[in-house]
């Protein structure tokens, strides 16, 4: 068991963020960065509108420099997954790992959200046969195949956009008659010879073959009832985010979504426990928001443990105590 100042749960943007404020204030943060560094913006081929960065930025480029940075003023990076977390009997928190257990007087939670899954017949058999969640991953494997996209907001016309440079064509397939997505993107991709609309549809299964290759789509026009085959060789899904709120157990506030609420100083409702980027918010999602909430989540924290020093510091007393018993045990039980 180890007891640490600032635990930062999620190595993505906001993550890597609030361990730079914390580290250069001197609390030496630990990031769980679970099994792969970034999160989601990792998996993001190009970043166009992050300041400073006119000639654009690769997603993992932006990951290994933060990591860098951080390190730099003493924060640490571990590759291990929360299990668990004791959040409810106030401060020290513990946060469990598939590798150790760590007490720590302030948590900052940043683990981000996944995509959204259909959740149709076909989708889980053929992912990474022709099903996938990341254009910047796995467009490649597509050059020369007719591919669809489904969504209508900005991640599925960006995608699709930047799936043409691999693909014949990109089928957007979306649920209604217009798109979500912000009108620039909307152009480029209307004006995009290789990208075409399905509307007011929907795909009802994914189809494949004896060699568990994607082979086509089932699709059905919601306002006409028409179901019919389109045949397809990769189906690129984009339909939206679920936040990773699951592994705290109902501890955090979160909205009917799952989202962790927090006050404007991204304050959880546990004291101690501070939320920013994607775990907490539903409307921004940008690297540039995730940044900034990153931020003032690491400002926010290093506030409250100057707030609390006296007190934390004798619960440190008991806390030390507490490590040595752990400390004891797992090696009398590691010599056995
Ligand atoms: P989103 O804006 O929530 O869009 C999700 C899309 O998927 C919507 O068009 C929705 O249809 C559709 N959808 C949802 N569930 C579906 C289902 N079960 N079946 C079929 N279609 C379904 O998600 P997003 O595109 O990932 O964007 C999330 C946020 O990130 C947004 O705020 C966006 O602006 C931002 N973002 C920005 C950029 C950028 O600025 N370059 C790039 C990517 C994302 P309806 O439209 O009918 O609801």
């Amino acid at each position: 068991m180890q007891k640490k100042r600032v635990v930062i749960i999620g190595s993505g943007p906001a993550g890597f963020s609030a361990a730079l404020y914390t580290a250069r204030a001197q609390l030496n943060p630990v990031i769980i960065a679970g099994d792969k560094l970034g999160g989601q913006v990792a998996l993001t081929h190009e970043i166009d509108n992050y300041l400073g960065f006119p000639d654009s930025l690769g997603g993992m480029e932006l990951v290994e420099r933060s990591k860098a940075h951080v390190e730099k003023f003493g924060a640490e990076v571990l590759f291990e997954m929360v299990e668990e977390v004791d959040f409810a009997n106030g401060s020290p928190f513990t946060v469990k790992t598939n590798n150790d257990t760590y007490l720590a007087d302030s948590v900052i939670v940043t683990i981000g959200a996944n995509p959204r899954q259909l959740n149709v017949p076909g989708e889980n058999e053929f992912v990474g046969r022709g099903v996938s969640y990341c254009g910047t991953c796995d467009g490649f494997f597509f050059r020369g195949k007719d591919i669809v996209v489904v969504g209508g907001g900005d991640s599925a016309v960006e995608e699709a956009i930047f799936l043409t440079r691999f693909a014949t064509s990109v089928t957007i397939i979306h649920r209604r008659d217009s798109l979500r997505a912000g009108v620039q993107l909307v152009e480029r991709a209307t004006k995009n010879e290789k990208i075409s609309f399905i509307w007011d549809t929907v795909i009802e299964e994914i189809l494949g073959d004896e060699d568990e290759q994607t082979t086509g789509v089932r699709l059905k026009n919601l306002k006409t009832d028409e179901v019919y085959v389109k045949p397809t060789q990769g189906v690129f899904i984009f339909i939206g985010h679920d936040p990773n709120s699951n592994v705290f157990g109902g501890q955090l506030a979160t909205n009917d979504e799952g989202y962790v609420i927090t006050d404007q100083r991204y304050h959880t409702n546990i004291d101690g426990i501070f939320a920013a980027g994607e775990i907490q918010d539903q409307i921004w999602r940008q690297v540039a928001t995730s940044v900034g909430q990153g931020a003032a989540a690491g400002i926010s924290a290093i506030h409250w443990l100057e707030e609390h020093e006296a007190e934390l510091q004798s619960l440190d007393e008991d806390v030390k105590v507490e490590v040595v018993k752990e400390t004891e045990k797992e090696s009398a039980l590691g010599a056995d």
